[in-house]
């Protein structure tokens, strides 16, 4: 499994009309590399969930172009949307597990309505062992720690095999040391399996370990930093916008 370009051309969002319009996402351009961690830091409310949830075709933009992968998912209709969105994987902040789902049912969920080359439960306890949940299949999320459940998320965002995983703050609601554990857990994911990752954070520890960080304000990218160690090698600073 490899992971996937992400492009967007002057990407523009709105929320709402005439002078309430909210300007969500403001002509955004950036081109991320595949198979990279990238982090998307920035206030509460300066559009990090905006850009995961356009990239993520959960809305659409009112201007601009967003190509992933040789898909330009600006142009593909329902169908090709429904297509590109099982290439996904999507983790958030508060789990969004089934309360009523043992673990297993709610990692393979994704998975479930759709006809596959592998078998969905073998492959569901593959998950659930890789992210240190082996025998925990039949508990159910209210049995579970905030660590752990947010462990069966990832799970559950791999189980397609996704080229690419979206994290809306991953680890916001997570102690200091689970929100340790649950990067190291993504950072060894994107090493064995090679996706593109994008995590909206607030935590600087997040940004730390990643490739390469945009800073949101007022949904532009008003900083863009490639980490010195990057597997880019890229120089440190590309870009950084006047604001
Ligand atoms: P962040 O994730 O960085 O907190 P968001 O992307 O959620 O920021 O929000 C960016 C801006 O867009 C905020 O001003 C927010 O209030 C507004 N916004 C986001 N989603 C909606 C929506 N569905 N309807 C109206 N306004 C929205
Ligand atoms: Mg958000």
């Amino acid at each position: 499994m490899t992971g996937v370009r992400v492009e967007l051309a002057g990407v523009t969002k709105l929320y709402g009309t005439g002078v309430d319009a909210i300007v969500a996402a403001n002509d955004v351009t950036v081109n991320i590399e595949p198979s990279s961690i990238t982090a998307i830091t920035g206030a509460s409310g300066s559009g990090k969930s905006t850009l995961l949830h356009l990239i993520g075709a959960i809305e659409a933009p009112d201007k601009g172009r967003i190509r992933v992968g040789k898909k330009e998912i600006t142009s593909v209709g329902t169908r090709g949307l429904v297509k590109y969105r099982r290439t996904l994987g999507f983790v958030f902040q508060r789990y969004h597990l089934l309360p009523t789902l043992s673990a297993l049912d709610n990692v393979i969920a994704p998975v479930l309505p759709f006809r596959t080359t592998f078998d969905k439960a073998a492959r569901g306890r593959e998950m659930l062992d890789l992210v240190g949940l082996g025998g925990r299949e039949n508990a159910l999320p209210g049995q579970l720690s905030g660590g752990q459940q947010q462990r069966v998320a990832i799970a559950r965002a791999l189980v397609g095999q996704p080229t690419l995983l979206l994290a809306d703050e991953p680890t916001g609601s997570l102690d200091s040391v689970t929100c340790a554990a649950t990067l190291d857990l993504l950072i060894r994911i994107r090493a064995e399996f090679g996706m593109t990752m994008l995590i909206a954070t607030h935590e600087q520890d997040v940004a730390a370990l990643a490739d390469r960080r945009l800073h949101v304000r007022d949904g532009r990218i008003v900083q863009d930093i490639v980490a010195d160690d990057s597997h880019e090698g890229k120089a440190s600073v590309e870009a950084v916008a006047a604001d």
